[in-house]
């Protein structure tokens, strides 16, 4: 099979600045060694950080055992991972520092130390005990974004029994698909959660997820968060209140085996039905806290901002995980960004001096919608590091997020990593690596990625192909609960020994990865493979466009024809003409390949409720199909009309 074409050149470059390299918990030296470390002997470089970042309870003498696609790292140690996050600073002068800075939607503020959250996470422990929850039940976590949501799995983690954190916009049947899949029998809830001035019912939603399956519930434990009239099983049903607030504070946490799964987290959905990826104990502990130093340079003093929500994989590892382990400091806000005004992110970023910011790549370009003003109004000084993370960033938005809030002054690290990944993959080192609007740059030391061609062999600069992991890592997934088959298949299927997880991308001439899309989305016309990526990006570099999706329509010459479904920055007067533009627009940029032969204008694109385009259903809709599973959509209404505008 033919390369996927790359088109985009982006020739804007930054180096790190001298101050902040020289500052910098990884510099050119230290990465260098790494590095090497990792080159000369791979097992000996991981054996070696495992000892010196985990406090270990036993010690482990394999550092890997492999069998594609099964891996078990660290095997015979045994550690706590709600230790690692907490106990461990304790005895250290983080003890009374603030690990978790919440504001709640309305404006509420609550401030926990790591010692009271340590005293919180024993409570809620011995509740789960005395609830019945033994080390390895599945627990399912459906909560707002509040401090019990960090409470709640580090909790989990303590006792050892594996939490499933649901999202909380998902509506009942994605909670009922969930907790039948995991064979869950506690779910932790809360009565409600503010999103956007109104109450997010979330025990009315696990009630009715309840009512139509999960015979196996238990127990559900409901923190009282908006104080909205519930439903009560009195059987089935306690409050938070009156079991965590009153249990011992005392717990004394067991060692369980680095292999002992962590965590069960279904993806989001963005190419069809979900899958509960299991994530194990020792490995993720490490990688989780390494990236967390490396790629967002921590310091003691940070006050870091990761916008994710906890019930996505980057809130796992970098709102809960890979920060308490480095004694940070994390703000968490349990609303949305646009409430009560568009400033909302950028009014905490002062009040609350935050130095470190952590968003997607969705809510840059709905901030650029919003306009300037509600940025420029306030003092964005406290910054000092950017990141990125979820979709390609387009280099225009790139750009915004440079000029705007970093203010030409921050670096900004673009991460490519995935559910399955655990931690960070590929990402730039803010005092290492030249960066480049739209580029992830380099895979971090110790992984192994690259780019390989339908057989497997390695292409050469600029070339498109398939982003492989080589080597099994020790953050990686371990398995799709309870369907060892779908992960063999899903992974490890088109490659035998490489990890190949969906996407497609080339490597530029200095070695820097750019993520072209993924290869599901990848589009064919007369034999040419292109990536959405480069086109969407063209499109958005166009001053009137602020968002962008292309997908293929199946056409009888070329075999597919581009279709762009665009959404404006402002309202234009005559949409012909700017259809006209932007087509000699996107050929000027990247060639007549890629005119597309259909563009349309939308408000908005259906996205997941992780706030990802869905082409899969833009693509049905270009094409005149039914579309396909919708569980994972944000906003169903988005698609209707779309349709209606057909
Ligand atoms: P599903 O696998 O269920 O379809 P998903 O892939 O959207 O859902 P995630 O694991 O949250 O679920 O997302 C990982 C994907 O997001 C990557 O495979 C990639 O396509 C995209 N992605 C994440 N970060 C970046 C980035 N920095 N640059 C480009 N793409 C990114
Ligand atoms: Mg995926």
């Amino acid at each position: 099979m033919t390369n996927i074409s790359s088109t985009l050149q982006e020739t804007r470059r930054f180096k790190p600045d001298p101050s902040f390299a020289q500052q910098a918990n990884l510099g050119p030296q230290l990465y260098q060694a790494l590095k090497e470390e990792a080159a000369q002997d791979y097992e000996a470089y991981w054996a070696r950080l495992a000892r010196k970042e985990l406090v270990w309870r036993k010690d482990f003498q394999t550092t890997l055992e492999w069998e594609a696609p099964f891996a078990k790292w660290f095997q015979e140690g045994e550690l706590n991972m709600a230790e690692q996050c907490l106990d461990r600073h304790l005895n250290t002068a983080t003890k009374h520092k603030a690990a978790i800075i919440w504001e709640g939607e309305p404006g509420e503020q609550r401030t926990l130390t790591y010692q009271q959250l340590h005293a919180k996470v024993a409570q809620c422990a011995n509740a789960l005990l005395e609830m019945g929850v033994k080390a390895g039940d599945v627990v399912t976590v459906y909560l707002p974004m509040i401090p019990e949501l960090a409470i709640a799995v580090l909790a989990c983690a303590r006792i050892g029994a594996p939490h499933s954190v649901i999202f909380g916009g998902f509506a009942p049947n994605a909670i009922r698909d969930r907790v039948e899949d995991a064979d869950s029998k506690f779910i932790i809830t809360a009565d409600g959660g503010w999103r956007r001035g109104s109450v997010i019912a979330l025990k009315d939603n696990v009630d009715e997820a309840l009512a139509t399956g999960c015979p196996n519930v238990q127990n559900v434990l409901v923190v009282k968060r908006t104080n909205n009239a519930v439903k009560w099983t009195d059987e089935r049903d306690i409050w938070w209140h009156d079991t965590v607030d009153s249990a011992s504070t005392k717990h004394q946490a067991q060692a369980f085996n680095a292999e002992h799964p962590l965590f069960i987290l279904y993806t989001s959905g963005t190419t069809g039905k979900p899958k509960g990826v299991v994530h194990a104990t020792a490995g993720y502990a490490l990688w989780t806290k390494l990236t967390t130093r490396w790629v967002f340079d921590l310091k003691p003093e940070d006050t870091y901002w990761c916008t994710a929500d906890v019930g996505w994989i980057t809130g796992h590892s970098y709102i809960v995980y890979g920060p308490l382990q480095n004694g940070a400091t994390i703000m968490m806000y349990e609303g949305a960004p646009n409430y009560p005004e568009p400033d909302r992110f950028w009014d905490i970023v002062e009040r609350h001096q935050v130095t470190v910011f952590y968003t997607a790549p969705t809510a840059i370009r709905a901030f650029m919608k919003w306009g300037d003003d509600h940025v420029l109004k306030h003092d964005l000084s406290s910054l000092r590091l950017l990141g990125t993370v979820g979709e390609p960033i387009n280099p225009e938005a790139w750009i915004w997020y440079h000029e705007l809030i970093g203010k030409e002054r921050c670096p900004i690290v673009d991460t490519w990593w995935q559910t399955e990944t655990g931690g960070i993959m590929i990402s730039p080192l803010p005092g290492v690596t030249t960066t480049v609007p739209g580029s992830a740059t380099q895979p971090l030391p110790g992984i192994d990625a690259h780019i390989v061609s339908g057989e497997g062999e390695d292409v050469g600069p600029n070339q498109g192909g398939y982003l492989v992991i080589k080597k099994p890592w020790p953050s990686m997934l371990r398995n799709i609960y309870g369907n060892p088959e779908r992960f063999k298949n899903g992974y490890y299927g088109r490659f035998e020994n490489f990890y190949f997880a969906g996407d497609g991308a080339r490597r530029d001439q200095d070695g820097n990865f750019w993520i072209m899309g993924r290869i599901d989305d990848v589009i064919n016309v007369s034999g040419h493979r292109l990536g959405t990526m480069e086109i969407e990006s063209a499109l958005v570099s166009h001053p009137a466009v602020c968002e962008a999706a292309v997908v293929p329509r199946p056409d009888d010459l070329k075999g597919q024809a581009i279709v762009a479904f665009v959404t404006l920055e402002v309202e234009a007067d005559d949409l012909e003409s700017l259809k006209a533009e932007l087509s000699d627009h996107v050929v000027q940029e990247i060639g007549a390949l890629a005119r597309p032969a259909e563009i349309r204008f939308t408000d908005s694109l259906p996205k997941t409720r992780s706030g990802k385009i869905m082409r899969r259903l833009l693509s049905d809709i270009a094409s005149g199909r039914e579309a396909g599973d919708t569980t994972t959509l944000e906003d169903a209404s988005v698609l209707n009309k779309l349709r209606d505008e057909d």
